[in-house]
């Protein structure tokens, strides 16, 4: 098996503002694995606050020696043999997971979904995201999202309630509310849950600060509304420690080294009682349509990375009427024509 890898930046149609920090690029690394004539592709996105970059990966990426396995179906020997060769680089990780996934089912001649035994029929509607900004542009962005149903809306700042009024003024859409950690007291987050389930909204991701677990336990207990873990949760042996503490985890690729951890994150999370949901980062279609294999099992996905860049070098999964549309390729469901890899 052969690996290679590619550095490129996708470009932001709207600069992308959270309540830690504001950008307009994500660098992210492409990846592909050849074998036997068939090609998978893989990616690996990084956005600046988890500590990855275009160097960390790339370094990660170089130590990776796959010629020393001849069976990629030996996907568990592998993958577990990347993750040891150091502690973090998640998202680079992540990228050689795709990438073999992407090719067993190439090898396969399936799609994932059909590999783990989803029905594509019970995908969800993906939320679009809404970033902190002035009324004009908040107003153009949600008119923006006509197609999607559901609107995800970062919270977190001294204007939560003027943003969602701002929003009320143009749309009845349910929205999901990503708060990334933005609220510090306990008893002032439950408030605006109970204000923002008056204005419609159906769910908090990551209210408080994720170090804050008591206090996020008793927000769950007394929350009208279900509260996610995002930046509380990386990855598979993090769910020792939330238990109780949330009532459901989003997954995302990038932070827990890709599909293989994924599925076992969703398995888990459903046998002890929590919800889940799949997000994503700014990602190409790679990415976004390789976790939306795994949404026909979750409450909530937010696959809407692939719509926030001008630059996306590849077409894969599409959403129709706001809902996340499996197709018959195999693999991660790409088109096998990708000018990335061409030039
Ligand atoms: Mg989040």
């Amino acid at each position: 098996m052969e690996l290679s890898f590619k550095p490129f930046t996708l470009e932001l149609k709207h600069a992308f503002t959270i309540s830690s920090n504001s950008r307009t690029t994500t660098p992210v690394v492409l990846t592909k694995i050849e074998y036997e004539g068939v090609t998978g592709y893989g990616e690996a996105s990084m956005p600046p606050y988890l500590g990855e970059s275009h160097e960390t990966a790339l370094k990660f990426l170089s130590k990776v020696n796959l010629n020393q396995f001849n069976n990629p179906f030996e996907l568990d020997e592998i993958l577990t043999y990347v993750d040891s060769i150091d502690k973090k680089n998640t998202a680079a990780k992540a990228s050689i997971d795709i990438a073999l996934h992407d090719l067993i089912g190439k090898l396969l001649q399936k799609p994932l979904y059909e590999i783990w035994g989803f029905n594509k029929n019970k995908t969800p509607y993906t939320t679009f995201t809404i970033g902190i900004d002035t009324d004009e542009i908040v107003k153009q962005k949600v008119s923006e999202a006509g197609k999607y149903k559901i609107l995800k809306i970062k919270l977190g700042s001294v204007n939560d309630k003027k943003l969602i009024n701002t929003i009320r003024e143009v749309t009845e859409k349910e929205i999901a509310v990503d708060a990334n950690q933005g609220w510090k007291d306990k008893k002032f987050a439950l408030d605006i849950i109970y204000w923002l389930k008056e204005k419609n909204v159906k769910m908090i991701e990551q209210p408080m600060p994720k170090d804050m677990k008591d206090e996020i336990a008793w927000l769950t207990e007394e929350s009208p509304l279900p509260i996610f873990a995002d930046e509380g949760i990386q990855r598979l042996n993090d769910l020792i420690e939330i238990k109780g503490v949330y009532s459901g985890i989003n997954i995302k690729l990038m932070k827990c080294t890709g599909l293989r951890e994924a599925h076992k994150m969703l398995t888990t999370a459903n046998a002890i009682g929590m919800q889940t949901m799949v997000g994503c980062m700014t990602e190409t279609s790679c990415a976004i349509s390789a976790a939306s294999h795994i949404s026909p099992k979750v409450s909530w996905a937010d696959l809407d990375g692939n719509l926030l860049i001008k630059n996306d070098p590849f077409v894969g999964i599409k959403i129709q009427h706001g809902k996340i549309s499996l197709n018959d390729k195999p693999g991660i469901g790409l088109e096998d024509s990708n000018k990335f890899w061409k030039n």
